[in-house]
């Protein structure tokens, strides 16, 4: 049977015919890490026994007739979020060595439905960055061209899906880290809005920012993901139980009725490739061909993301890896003398460079004298951009906007300067500040590098996401 390009769709009809077993399924696809991870490194660790093991147990449930969309579907994990028993190293070195002691609750879900864990992918560590440079692992290749980067920081789960290594993949997002190496990659990526799925058993990044998501080839399979590892969490306690009201008002948009959003300050921003332009220009041409209104819209606010992000993030990226001391988790320096130099050598001998500069200007935004113009300042910014958003959503439904300035860069070619790395985010930071939800999916390529569109709604809007993602992919 050929399982080139196979979907979690299409794997779940061969399963429950019972044309494939999810054994088989399993094999191969673990045949594909090993023969394509080599060069790829999208992969950090691969359950190979555990994933078989489970693949057994699918078999019985497909038997039966319990089996849900999920069960014996191989799917990559991003390694800072926490399968109990196995290595999660956040890409950093100072987890090298740290086993998890329980499971995140996204993996516990995905484990009622027996789906099937292949392993952990590659990440910026700690998930600081854009290109999974900042792995301590090294870094993670694009599979449509190996000289450039995957993007980041989920790059490990982005390359794998799009090399075809398993059948979808959980990333996380503080700033962009699902969306951008989807758009690299040429595959589907959520972030989820703020609150929809649990964080618990994720290693926090920057807390009011992160979200789990999903990323698949076909935004049906992302739909299928983020339905089973969404809802309310005990666990987490800003999850939120799922808003129904939302849901009927999905259900009655027609595309012909839908009312899309050009933000101009997206499409006139400095750094914007302009093929890229072009080609989210065609996709939204196209929308406008099957009937939704085009409206050119402003969210004033948008030149302010990047400085605000760029403060909120370190900020609680410092507060959060303070728990790295060299005495809780993890590796401990073994020259220092005394607890002070325990902390120092600790952090300075195991964290990279660029780790080390967000918990710098992290400590200095947040410390006294500097808090007011800093944190508090940017925290007022972040309201006044959820405010572009809220008014946005009173005229248009969704906003398209590129996911990403440019195609995937060189490997190498943005690690000299940390602000031209930032500006890399410019498109997606806003969602995280604003908390909405997000959907990167593939419009075009240039010279075979994959083109992403970003389309963006409003809090727990996600199946309306999903409804006119589905619409472009199926019939554009
Ligand atoms: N590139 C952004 C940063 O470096 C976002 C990372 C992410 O979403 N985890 O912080």
């Amino acid at each position: 049977m050929d399982l080139k390009n196979l979907t979690i769709e299409k794997a779940h009809e061969l399963l429950s015919n019972g044309k494939i077993s999810a054994v088989e399924l399993t094999s191969h696809y673990l045949g594909q890490i090993d023969s394509k991870n080599k060069e790829l490194n999208a992969f950090l660790s691969v359950h190979a026994e555990k994933a078989l093991s489970c693949a057994k147990e699918a078999d019985v449930k497909i038997k039966n007739d319990q089996a849900s969309y999920l069960t014996g579907i191989p799917l990559a994990i991003k390694d800072n979020i926490l399968v109990k028993n196995e290595v999660c190293t956040a890409g950093s070195k100072i987890l090298e060595n740290y086993k998890a002691s329980y499971n995140a609750t996204v993996i516990e879900r995905l484990n009622r439905e027996n789906a099937v864990i292949l392993g952990k992918t590659n990440l910026d560590e700690f998930a600081i960055g854009s290109s999974t440079e900042n792995s301590a692992f090294g870094v993670t290749k694009n599979p449509h061209d190996t000289e450039r980067v995957a993007g980041g920081t989920s790059g490990g789960s982005a390359a794998a899906v799009a090399a075809d290594m398993c059948l979808g993949a959980l990333g996380t997002d503080t700033g962009g880290s699902i969306r951008q190496p989807a758009s690299f990659c040429g595959v589907v990526g959520l972030k989820p809005t703020y609150g929809a799925v649990s964080r618990f058993g994720a290693i926090a990044s920057g807390s009011s920012l992160d979200q789990i998501g999903p990323m698949a080839k076909t935004v049906k399979d992302v739909a299928l993901i983020y339905e089973t590892i969404s809802g309310h969490d005990p666990l987490d306690s800003t999850t939120v139980p799922n808003n129904s009201k939302l849901l009927d008002r999905v259900e009655e948009i027609n595309i012909a009725d839908l009312r899309i959003g050009i933000p101009k300050e997206y499409f006139e921003a400095k750094g914007l490739n302009a093929e890229v332009k072009e080609i989210v220009m065609k996709a939204v041409k196209w929308f406008e061909s099957q009937g939704a209104t085009i409206k050119e819209i402003s969210l004033p606010n948008t030149e302010y993301s990047l400085p605000a992000y760029y403060i909120i993030q370190p900020a609680e990226c410092s507060a959060n890896l303070a728990r790295y001391d060299g005495i809780r988790y993890g590796q401990r320096s073994k020259d220092a003398k005394d607890l002070l130099e325990t902390y120092l050598k600790t952090k300075g001998e195991f964290l990279g460079a660029e780790t080390q500069r967000r918990i710098m200007i992290g400590t200095y935004a947040l410390s006294s004298g500097y808090y007011d113009a800093y944190y508090s300042q940017a925290q007022k910014v972040r309201t006044l951009i959820k405010k572009d958003f809220m008014e946005a959503f009173e005229d248009v439904d969704v906003i398209f906007t590129p996911t990403s300035p440019s195609t995937a860069f060189k490997i190498g070619e943005k690690t000299a300067d940390p602000l031209e790395m930032y500006a890399a985010d410019i498109f997606t930071v806003t969602a995280n500040l604003a908390g909405v939800c997000g959907l990167s999916l593939n419009c075009g390529k240039i010279n075979n590098l994959p083109v992403g569109l970003q389309i963006l709604g409003p809090w727990f809007a996600e199946s309306l996401l999903f409804k006119v993602g589905e619409f472009y992919e199926q019939l554009r």
